[in-house]
């Protein structure tokens, strides 16, 4: 038997994802804003830790301008454990500009979303599709997964070919009555049914047609390359403390969460963070004093990101006194109180060591 027919195929996953779909708030919505949040919160995360952030985001920010005019720091607050931090910032300035660029008024069209900062493709047919019914496809995980089992698509789902073969034949299969339920129908189906290990093949209304189901190969499609192994960095944080206050930067350099607060940090190529760089790094702090101690060493905490890993430790140090006025500026360092580094919008690994160390 052959490839289904593009009729078939979208009627077939229509008619599964009217029996089977979970009910979420952004599908009873048009508002392209209320979509537009759930798609950037959920390229992050599943629905089921993305539905909390979408809650908090539309119950804070009701509308656009509402997430405009919010402080650049409670934005990332409320994103806090998401990760990908660049997307809150732009999501934020997408939201300026909407409010005061646009008038409030959303591009109704693909290609007026695409020019929007922090929309690509798939976002901006998501939005096109959903609000406005326009027929243009969806491409993400799921989608990829489905159309290379049921289509027997073997390029790498990385590779700027295979994004290209994936794309033509997503655009041949779109409904053009019903893109909006097309395009959600067959990323539910992927989440659902066609999942990436244990697909529900058994009970599948594409199984005759399916070519990885005949041809045995649901387990290798989709292809995807290995991905290079990302770089591994150490981290030192002095996390200077006075009279129960504690001194944090905002991290403002081109690098990993921009935008946050963590504490003074000496960076090694090593795990181990020699003595004499340790009391120099306080002699440059505290120049006027007698060296304060370490009062206590954290374990190593760990934290994934796509191309790296960070190893982190923690230095307790107690102050004998305020730092310089001078050192203060010129590292960034601001003391805080902990109710206040609470409200601080902060890369998930430093949140962790507070609630162990301080909270
Ligand atoms: S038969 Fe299995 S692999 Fe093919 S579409 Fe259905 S669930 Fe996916």
């Amino acid at each position: 038997m052959n490839s289904p027919e593009p009729a078939f195929f979208a009627s077939a996953l229509i008619n599964w994802y009217e029996k089977h779909k979970r009910s979420l708030p952004w599908r009873d919505t048009r508002d392209p804003y209320a979509i537009w949040l759930s798609e950037i919160i959920l390229q992050q995360t599943r629905v089921n830790q993305g539905l909390p952030y979408y809650l908090t985001f539309t119950s804070h920010y009701p509308t656009v301008k509402d997430l405009a005019d919010a402080p650049a720091d409670e934005v990332l607050r409320h994103w806090q454990g998401l990760g990908y931090y660049s997307r809150a910032r732009n999501l934020h300035q997408t939201a300026k500009y909407i409010s005061y660029e646009l008038d409030g008024i959303f591009p109704n069209n693909y290609a007026g979303l695409l020019k929007l900062k922090g929309i690509g493709p798939y976002t901006a047919a998501a939005i096109a599709s959903f609000a406005f019914k326009e027929p243009v496809a969806v491409l993400d995980g799921n989608v990829f997964r489905v159309l290379a089992r049921v289509y027997g698509i073997t390029e790498d789902i990385a590779s700027p070919a295979g994004k290209k073969a994936f794309q033509l034949l997503a655009d041949s299969l779109i409904c053009g009555t019903q893109p909006d339920t097309y395009n959600q129908a067959i990323m539910e189906f992927g989440a659902i049914q066609c999942t990436p290990v244990m697909p529900d093949c058994l009970f599948c209304p594409l199984q005759q047609t399916c070519f990885a189901f005949r041809n045995g190969l649901v387990q290798e499609l989709p292809h995807k390359a290995k991905a290079k192994v990302g770089r591994e960095r150490y981290f030192h944080y002095l996390v200077l403390q006075w009279q129960g206050q504690y001194y944090l930067r905002k991290r403002t350099q081109t690098d990993i969460w921009q935008g946050l607060y963590d504490f003074y940090l000496h960076e090694t190529d090593g795990p181990v963070l020699p003595e004499d760089i340790l009391m120099q790094e306080l002699q440059l702090l505290v120049p006027q004093e007698p060296l304060p101690r370490v009062k206590a060493v954290s374990e190593s905490y760990k934290h994934v990101l796509t191309h790296q890993k960070i190893y982190a430790r923690f230095y307790l140090i107690r102050l004998h006194s305020r730092l310089r006025k001078e050192i203060a500026e010129s590292t960034g360092l601001n003391l805080f109180s902990v109710s206040e580094i609470e409200q601080l919008p902060k890369a998930i690994m430093i949140d962790r060591y507070l609630k162990t160390s301080v909270f």
